[in-house]
Formats: structure tokens, C-alpha cells, sequence
């Protein structure tokens, strides 16, 4: 079953607003094996909504509009809804009952206006909207010699997620034939999009009927993979025969098959380990500190640390002799390496990472340039440090320095 979703509202074709409620939709409508075609986003005006709801009819199974059933005058979705099936609207007398109960609970005066959002289509059915005053409406209909669901829905984000989850699922469920999904989530880090993907492609393109999306972040890869079936074992052993063989190629670079992000892994890994972990920061200016601490129970772990932005506090905090600093500068492999070592002394841990370099887009030389990064990894016996050439701008950079700092001690944890 196909299904497009139309966005309705001029503020949502403004730089200021974005439609986000057809990305909860997407989600609830991939559970039940409804694959959206098109998202479209129309503003307030009645001939381009019935234009738009008159293509989505012409191309796909299920439309849902969201919007637009507000009390003002640019509220068109309803005369819309009905130019397009050719039919008129019914005010419904509950409705209008309702509405009155409302405002009168909230000692509010019920204008003329707010009385359009009883007008009903033509066999359409009420869906109840507690969190607001206009009601959705459900449509079961022909057009055009085929059979189509209609849904008009609010466009309050806190209106019309409870209505379509208590709603709207269980009425397409029952209309749906029964499709089971399985779906599993393979992270990979510090590999590149292009490389990953030519390493891959020759295995899941074997499998049609598993849907495989990869969205590629600095220095982070997920690999989403979706089976629908009528049968969920059936399902379950081809999302996880796919798994298993694209984890057998990358092995390594994959840090995570059930979705959990690098953060989560490099503190279960510590945890399992009993061992800690402390950070000295420059140019990420403590986004890794950050990252680790957005993790609920990460204290048992992960210690702290400094963000060391000046020479003079790499010294002081870190233990980084000044004259290291002088001699090779402190974007170099040295003082990377002196940050780790200096802040894991420092605060007693395990592991100490120290992280410097230029993240631009300013402050770079030839020698120097921008998105130069060294990341170093102490234990107290052995420094490892990297030198890295991060390609993007100041956030991404600096993302990328972080994640590489995770995965070296993810790597040296395995
Ligand atoms: P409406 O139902 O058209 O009166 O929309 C009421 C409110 O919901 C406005 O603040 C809109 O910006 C917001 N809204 C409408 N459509 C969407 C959407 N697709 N995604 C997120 N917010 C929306
Ligand atoms: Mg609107």
C-alpha cells in the first residue's frame, strides 16, 4: 500500500517552520507496512490544496493531510477535501454540541467561525480530538473507479499524534492486510560512506525484499535494515541473515547492531572492563566530555577531565611541559600525546584521551591547515596517537575529532 502525506500550512513553506509531524507518521506507517511515496507541503490556499489532494488520490492508496481544520479563515482543508470528491459539507450537530460544551467549560464565547470545524464530508468518520478543538476525520471512499483511505488530520504536533496512534492505527490495521516488520540498526564508525558502500552494495542488493538505507554522519554510518512480511519469523531471519553478512565485512568498523551510539558502547565497554576514563579537550572543547556525559550512568566510568583551550591551562591542568609546547607547537603529535598522559595522571584513571588541532575555519597554516586534529590515547604504558585531516567545517570537525578519540578506545577496549 502506497501512501502519501501532505503537510498544509504557508508557515510550513517559510525558512522559520519545518513539517516534522509526516516524520512521526512515516514511522507509525512503516510498522504496519505502508511505504510513503510522496510528502508534499502545500500552503493555505484552496485551489493548490485541491490540487495537491487530487494528485496524492490519483497516485496512491492512503492520503493523509495534516492541517488546516483550525476555525480561521485560512483553514481550507475540509472545502478542500470536498471540491476534489465533488461533494458538500455537512455540519454535524454533535459536533457543533461539543464545541459549545468546550468553550462553555472554559468560559470562552464561541464565534461563527469555529462552528466550520463541525463541517463534515460526506461519509466520513469522527475522529475525536481531546487534545483540541477540531476534530479529524476518516475517510473510506472511491475515487476514480478505485478504492482510497482519507485521513484529515490536525496539525498540532500534540493533536495529532495521539489521534493517529489511537485512531487512525487501529482502523488501518484492520483494513491492512497483516505484514509483520523486522528491522535492525548496524552502526559503523571511522569508515567512509563511498568505501563502506562499495563494501556492502554486492551483498544486500541480494536482498529485494530487505529495504537498506544508510545515512552517513562525520565519522558515523547507520545502516537501517527493514524486511516486511506476512510472516515474522520469516521476516526476523532474513533481517538477520543480512546483518550477520554485513557484519562479517566490515567487521571491525561495526561498533554497534542494535543502534546504540558510540558513546554507549565505549562506557559498556569500560564498565565491563572496570576500568575509567578522563579526558583533556581543546579544540572539541569538551563535546567529548559532553557525548560521554549525555549517557545515564557514564560516572561509573567515565571520571572528567579539562578543557584545555590555552597554552598556559595544558600546562597547568594537563602536566604539558611548556616547553614541549614551544618546540612543537600545540597542535602537534607531542603535546596530543602529553594532554593523554598529563590528564590520566592527573585524575587517577584507566585511559586518558587528549585531543588538539585546528577545527577552522580560521587559525590554519600551510604546515597547520584547518581540520589538522590529533587525537591521543593513553593507558600508561603505551601512547598511541593519530593525526587526522578532517574534511568540513568547525562543528564537524570538531564531531569528527570526538569520534574518533570514542572509537580509538573502543578499539583498544575490544
Ligand atoms: P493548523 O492545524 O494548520 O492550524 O496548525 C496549527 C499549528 O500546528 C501551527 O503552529 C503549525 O505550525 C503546526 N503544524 C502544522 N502542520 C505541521 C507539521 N506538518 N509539522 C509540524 N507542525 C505543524
Ligand atoms: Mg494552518
Amino acid at each position: 500500500m502506497k501512501c502519501e502525506i501532505i503537510a498544509i500550512g504557508s508557515e510550513l513553506l517559510t525558512p522559520w517552520r519545518q513539517d516534522t509531524n509526516s516524520l512521526y507518521l512515516t514511522e507509525r506507517l512503516n510498522e504496519i507496512g505502508v511505504v510513503v511515496a510522496f510528502k508534499t507541503i502545500v500552503g493555505d490556499r484552496r485551489k493548490d490544496l485541491a490540487a495537491a489532494i487530487r494528485t496524492a488520490l490519483g497516485r496512491t492508496d492512503i492520503v493523509i493531510t495534516m492541517g488546516g481544520l483550525g476555525p480561521t479563515e485560512d483553514d481550507l482543508t475540509r472545502e478542500a477535501w470536498a471540491d476534489v470528491l465533488g461533494t458538500k459539507l455537512k455540519r454535524d450537530a454533535d459536533i457543533v454540541g461539543q464545541l459549545y460544551a468546550r468553550a462553555a467549560q472554559r468560559r470562552w464565547t464561541l464565534t461563527e467561525n469555529n462552528l466550520k470545524q463541525a463541517d463534515m464530508l460526506e461519509g466520513a468518520e469522527v475522529l475525536e480530538n481531546p487534545h483540541g478543538t477540531a476534530p479529524g476525520q476518516w475517510l473510506d471512499t472511491v475515487f476514480a473507479g478505485h478504492r482510497k483511505l482519507g485521513m484529515l488530520l490536525p496539525g498540532p504536533p500534540r493533536e495529532i499524534k495521539p489521534m493517529f496512534d489511537q485512531q487512525c492505527m487501529p482502523r488501518l490495521r484492520a483494513v491492512l492486510p497483516v505484514r509483520h516488520i523486522a528491522t535492525r540498526t548496524l552502526k559503523a564508525a571511522m569508515i567512509g560512506e563511498s568505501l563502506c558502500d562499495s563494501r556492502i552494495a554486492p551483498i544486500y542488493t541480494q536482498y529485494p525484499d530487505v529495504e537498506t538505507t544508510i545515512l552517513a554522519g562525520a565519522g558515523d554510518i547507520q545502516i537501517t535494515l527493514m524486511c516486511r512480511h506476512p510472516r515474522k519469523e520469516h521476516a526476523e531471519a532474513r533481517v538477520h541473515e543480512l546483518a550477520s553478512r554485513i557484519e562479517d565485512e566490515l567487521d571491525d568498523f561495526v561498533y554497534s547492531s542494535q543502534g546504540e551510539g558510540l558513546e554507549q558502547i565505549v562506557l559498556y565497554y569500560l564498565e565491563m572492563r572496570g576500568a575509567t576514563l578522563s579526558v583533556a579537550e581543546s579544540c572539541t572543547g569538551g563535546m567529548l566530555a559532553q557525548r560521554l556525559t549525555s549517557v545515564s550512568g557514564s560516572s561509573r566510568s567515565f571520571l572528567g577531565g579539562a578543557v584545555v583551550y590555552s597554552n598556559e591551562l595544558k600546562t597547568e591542568f594537563a602536566g604539558v611541559p611548556e616547553e614541549l609546547i614551544e618546540m612543537r607547537g600545540a597542535v602537534s603529535r607531542e603535546v596530543a600525546a602529553a594532554l593523554a598522559e598529563g590528564i590520566r595522571r592527573r585524575c587517577s584513571s584507566t585511559y586518558g584521551v587528549g585531543i588538539t588541532g585546528i577545527a577552522g575555519p580560521t587559525g590554519g597554516t600551510e604546515e597547520k591547515p584547518v581540520g589538522l586534529v590529533y587525537i591521543a590515547l593513553s593507558d600508561g604504558v603505551q601512547t598511541e596517537v593519530v593525526e587526522k585531516n578532517f574534511a568540513g567545517d568547525r562543528e564537524r570537525v570538531r564531531f569528527y575529532a570526538t569520534q574518533q578519540a570514542l572509537d580509538m578506545v573502543r578499539r583498544r577496549l575490544m
